[in-house]
């Protein structure tokens, strides 16, 4: 589970390892990261977000984030999931279609397509929304395996060491 989000928050900034993911279980995918972590200060709830210039700790890249607020970020969540619920409620409303349009297989196929895009555009906001710690710029907030990744860290103990970066991320079936 992810640390709260808070006013100062530990960040890891980590760089992934391999170009191909490792499978590591039956059904996921790992990639390793190496980095650090950082203590970011979030502005204050309805300041604009502001800018954090970070070079990446493995291959110095300059990196510029955009860092939200603990409300904006809570509202930024908040949207996602209200955006996941309406998707799927769309999805689940095109099982209707047959029975309230009239036609042929037409209706099947505008069915499928409304049932799929619905459910599909669900689950992408439900990963936004799981994803999202209020840190977006080069993919952070981006449910993949990015070449530079920012997440929540518990603190800044035992920075660099295999149980802090190395477990990767794991991604599961869509
Ligand atoms: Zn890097």
């Amino acid at each position: 589970m992810a640390p709260p989000i808070g006013q100062k928050q530990w960040t890891s900034v980590s760089h992934r390892m391999q170009f191909w993911g490792r499978p590591s279980s039956f059904d996921t995918v790992s990639w390793g990261y190496e980095g650090r972590n950082y203590l970011v200060t979030r502005p204050e709830d309805g300041s604009p977000a502001r800018h954090w210039p970070v070079r990446c700790p493995v291959c110095s890249t300059p990196l510029n984030y955009t860092v939200h607020s603990v409300a904006a970020t809570r509202r930024r969540r908040s949207h996602r999931w209200i955006g996941m619920v309406v998707s799927f409620a769309i999805g689940l409303g095109g099982f209707s279609i047959p029975f309230i349009i009239s036609g042929g297989d037409v209706r099947f196929i505008i069915m499928f397509i409304i049932v799929g895009l619905g459910i599909g555009a669900g689950f992408l906001f439900l990963q936004f929304a799981a994803h999202d710690a209020g840190f977006a710029g080069h993919g952070a907030s981006w449910p993949s395996a990015t070449k530079h990744k920012v997440i929540l860290a518990e603190s800044d103990s035992r920075p660099g060491s295999p149980s802090a970066f190395g477990t990767g991320l794991d991604v599961p079936p869509s």
